[in-house]
């Protein structure tokens, strides 16, 4: 599932392609995937895009606004050319037209997605916690001493930091030496100060390369990520751990997510 590095490439690269560009027309190709009256945003030109969590906010001059939720498989991708030999393809749910020609195609083999016209953000604010990227170590803190489940299904919970799933919560909590099961509220203030740390290096790593493409990721220009080439754990079962403590890395399942941890630097 895309998570924040991903959502943030794809707003990286579409912040060059469509501010300035004016939408001439949708076409849905599957329901499902649209909500809100597609002509309201006929003639509407974007202006700034914005990330919450793993949601896209793409504005617009018209007091209106397009989130889209990637949710398992979506794809977002840009062609700037009428036609393209590869999309729209038989996963393709929704085609945005620009007046100029260019076209931003949704695409999503899992249906999970959403594209969503609305009229102010605060609706969606409100139902996430604050960005791990823009969180303070007090906060962060604060936040973990909220609950007593495992600090990996803090990390994943939208509601209470939004952005982080699977695959950079297993890379945080292996930078930062935390075993995934232990209970959030137990951490020492230090732990969480480097977990916090951790978290954030892992995600501007994410930035960095691009995203990860383990699975259906591809950035706004429909290439891959290289974040899967710098992984520390994820889908490392078995292999010796990087960091030299002589243990291997293991696959354990937890709320049914293979979860990868260091049995000798996670603890
Ligand atoms: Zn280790």
């Amino acid at each position: 599932m895309p998570e924040l590095p991903e959502v943030e490439t794809i707003r990286l690269q579409l912040t060059q392609l469509i501010p300035g560009v004016t939408i001439k027309d949708i076409k849905i190709l599957k329901e499902k995937s649209f909500s809100g009256d597609k002509k309201l945003l006929f003639g509407a030109t974007i202006t700034d895009l914005l990330r919450l969590g793993k949601m896209l906010v793409i504005k617009t001059d018209k007091k209106l606004a397009l989130a889209v939720h990637l949710k398992m498989t979506g794809q977002l991708i840009f062609k700037s050319q009428k036609t393209s030999e590869d999309l729209p393809n038989k996963f393709t749910r929704v085609i945005i037209s620009f007046t100029d020609g260019s076209k931003l195609y949704f695409n999503d083999v899992r249906r999970f997605g959403w594209m969503k016209i609305i009229e102010t953000i605060e609706d969606l604010k409100k139902k996430i916690g604050p960005d791990p990227l823009k969180v303070s170590n007090s906060q962060f803190y604060k936040i973990l001493k909220q609950t007593k489940k495992p600090v990996k299904f803090l990390l994943m919970d939208q509601e209470k930091l939004a952005g982080v799933g699977n695959i950079y919560a297993c890379e945080s909590l292996f930078l930062g030496g935390v075993n995934p099961n232990v209970s959030a509220n137990k951490l020492t203030q230090e732990r969480s100060e480097k977990l916090l740390d951790s978290l954030k290096k892992v995600l501007n790593s994410g930035i960095k390369w691009g995203g990860a493409s383990k699975q259906n990721f591809r950035n706004a220009y429909g290439e891959k990520g290289e974040m899967q080439e710098h992984f520390s754990v994820y889908g490392r079962e078995g292999e010796k751990c990087l960091n030299n403590c002589g243990g291997k890395i293991m696959r354990i399942k937890m709320g049914g997510r293979s979860t990868f941890v260091c049995p000798v630097c996670q603890q």
